[in-house]
């Protein structure tokens, strides 16, 4: 996997065509870098790779209403195991089957959260699949500003 740097102009044009979760936070972060790159998604899930759903605070359900404070982070690794709720989210409807990801990462504590790309991701876990996929990747080391979904996995400079 060799990051290739692109504009942040194919960026944004990637996350305004795919994602529908909260476009732009990286707007809020320090010195953004925009990369690509293709990887296998076993690999790309080995780091710390989250959705933006988070579990509720029953454990119960996942929920993507990033106000809640009860809520806690879950990673795509530690879901694989927790079929009933990938199997919830994949009843929300469609997925998409291109093999596109868009995630934003802090490159001081490492968190990847995933901003589109959810349901594949769940679904390729879920089946056991092992795939080349591509990740269009924001990083930044200062996330301490985003308003957003960060704040609720990066917790560097709390
Ligand atoms: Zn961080």
């Amino acid at each position: 996997m060799t990051p290739e740097p692109i504009t942040p102009h194919e960026f944004v044009e990637f996350e305004t065509t795919n994602s529908s979760a909260a476009h732009n936070e990286w707007l809020y972060c320090i010195d953004p870098k925009f990369t690509k790159y293709r990887i296998m998604v076993s690999a790309f899930l080995s780091s710390n790779v989250f959705p933006t759903y988070r579990l509720d605070k029953f454990g119960t359900s996942l929920t993507s209403i990033f106000q809640d404070k009860e809520a806690s982070p879950i990673t795509f690794v530690s879901l694989a195991s927790r079929l009933d709720l990938i199997e919830a989210l994949l009843r929300e409807g469609f997925i998409s089957t291109n093999d596109t990801v868009l995630a934003y990462h802090c490159e001081r504590c490492g968190v990847r959260v995933v901003k589109d790309g959810i349901h594949r991701l769940c679904k390729w876990v879920a089946e056991g699949t092992d795939r080349e996929i591509t990740v269009y990747q924001v990083s930044s080391k200062n996330w301490e500003r985003a308003p957003v979904d960060m704040p609720n996995y990066c917790r560097c400079g709390k």
